[in-house]
């Protein structure tokens, strides 16, 4: 029987392959290995009356050659120290991949954010910011969370107000945070942007005729059929956005089963009829799949996990069905399994690249709040006139005219979600095309070895350029 492993020490396993395919001094591969500072707290809360709760929290900057230091925060009773630092290796390894100047890092904090209320969720992320405040744990230029599994724009408002109210005169405080709400200095696209990213990576990874004819399977998203599992931020946008490309979602998991419909299921419909029944079970034109994990193995061309680490281990690995798995989620396939799957020939598309559409619009709502101004604010109208004075220049030099319509769908200046949303694009295409070399390059068989070989290259290069290492 193979020994279980832990998260971060499948991380490293996936480092150590990855290492054999360069030639980097011990010293400096394992200084990119190794988290750089942990931060284990625990602090009292007033849970009402005269109880007091006792909460564990822990933020790990993973490395420091880029800085800030840059990761989610997640609120899971599962939550450990091992947990974290997996988390926030893989943000260093993501961040390198998307060229996003950050180092890695991550927090946690152990409670349930489903059984806590949100008046208790607010006083626990308070003091958590000002504990990390304290350390120097945060800030526009040190570390700067983000959301994560059990946290959205709501945590990270009450984070932002925290740090502002007790750091009240810092020019760039609105940077100590991204995955606000767009009302807070937040950037439009921010919420749905790992789901788009996720897409956007398919998109590219389906559409080279050698990669789908060696999986059976054709070129394009039209017509593929996705399984996804958690219906929450990422996997809900990953489900709804690449139904805008032809694909149908046939099948989805979550915490109380899966159901599966051949026709394709209206994610949008479903998450409504889930926030007002409790549960996906039930929902109109959709059978119920019966048993544990039991919608990860639904017969489909791309399975999207998109819930939490290691849910395809050895017990299921040999039960799955899909031909490509996009690790929406982070690590949730285990090493061991994932030999099983490639000698079955599945395409396993690498957490690290992947679900970094999340990491690269924080980056850009960053850089927003660093430059305190809207994309497109500034050049929005001036590109309209331009075009419009060109079509004008067409119009008398052809002696035809452009009618309404036409110039209407020629004239438009960029705004903030159209400048995210194709900087995103770009950002997943070019660096899926830089693994895919890079595996081609350095006869590499898996696209994660890749992947993590391209991202070792970037940060050792970092730190070449800083003269520590030859
Ligand atoms: P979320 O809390 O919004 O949603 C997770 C969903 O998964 C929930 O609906 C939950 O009920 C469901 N779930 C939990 N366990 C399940 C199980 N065993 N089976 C089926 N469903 C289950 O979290 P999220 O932000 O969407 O994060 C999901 C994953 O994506 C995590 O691994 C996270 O680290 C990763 N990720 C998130 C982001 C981001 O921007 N939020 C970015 C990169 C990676």
């Amino acid at each position: 029987m193979s020994k279980v492993t832990t998260f971060y020490e499948n991380v490293e396993r996936s480092f150590d392959k990855a290492a054999t395919y360069t030639r980097f001094p011990e010293g400096l591969l394992e200084q990119i290995k190794l988290c750089n500072s942990v931060y284990k707290m625990k602090f009292p809360v007033k849970t009402g009356g005269s109880d007091v709760k006792v909460i564990e929290a822990y933020r790990v900057q993973h490395s420091h050659h880029r800085m800030p230091t840059k990761g989610g925060i997640r609120y899971s009773i599962h939550v450990s120290q091992d947990e974290v630092m997996a988390l926030a290796a893989l943000m260093t390894y993501k961040c390198a991949i998307v060229d996003v100047p950050f180092g890695g890092a991550k927090g946690g904090i152990k409670i349930s954010p489903r059984n806590t209320s949100p008046a208790l969720l607010e006083k626990i992320t308070r003091r958590y910011t000002a504990e990390l405040i304290k350390k120097n744990f945060i800030g526009p230029g040190t570390d700067v969370p983000a959301p994560d599994y059990g946290t959205g724009e709501r945590e990270m408002a009450w984070i932002l107000d925290t740090y502002l109210t007790l750091k009240p005169s810092e020019v760039e405080g609105y940077g100590c945070v991204t995955g606000k709400p767009v009302s807070l200095n937040g950037i439009r696209g921010r919420t749905e942007a790992t789901g788009r990213g996720v897409v956007y990576g398919l998109n590219e990874i389906v559409s080279y005729k050698d990669d789908m004819e060696a999986l059976g399977l054709s070129t394009g998203l039209d017509g593929k059929r996705i399984v996804v599992q958690g219906l929450g931020n990422v996997g809900f946008h990953a489900a709804n956005i690449i139904t805008e490309y032809g694909a149908k979602v046939i099948g989805v998991a979550e915490l109380e089963g899966a159901i599966y419909c051949e026709e394709g299921l209206n994610v949008k419909k479903l998450l409504k009829y889930r926030k007002t029944n409790g549960s996906i079970i039930g929902f109109p034109g959709s059978k119920e799949v019966k048993g544990e994990n039991a919608g990860l193995e639904i017969d489909c061309d791309i399975l999207i996990p998109a819930a939490l680490e290691s849910q395809i281990t050895m017990k299921n690995a040999h039960k799955i069905k899909a031909k490509i798995i996009a690790e929406a989620a982070n690590g949730p396939i285990t090493p061991n399994a994932e030999e099983v799957l490639l000698k079955k020939g599945v395409m396993i598309i690498p957490d690290i690249y992947i679900n970094a559409g999340g990491v690269t619009v924080s980056y850009f709502e960053w850089l927003k709040n660093l430059s305190h101004v809207r994309f497109g604010r500034m050049n929005k109208r001036f590109e309209e006139y331009t075009q419009s004075n060109m079509l004008d220049v067409i119009e008398k030099s052809t002696n035809k005219n452009i009618s309404k319509r036409e110039r209407s769908s020629v004239v438009r200046g960029a705004s903030e979600i159209d400048l995210v949303n194709s900087g995103l694009e770009d950002t997943m295409i070019e660096a899926y095309q830089t693994i895919r070399e890079a595996k081609r390059k350095n006869k590499i068989t898996d696209l994660r070895t890749a992947a993590f070989y391209v991202s070792i290259v970037k940060i050792a290069d970092a730190y070449g350029s800083m003269g520590i290492f030859p």
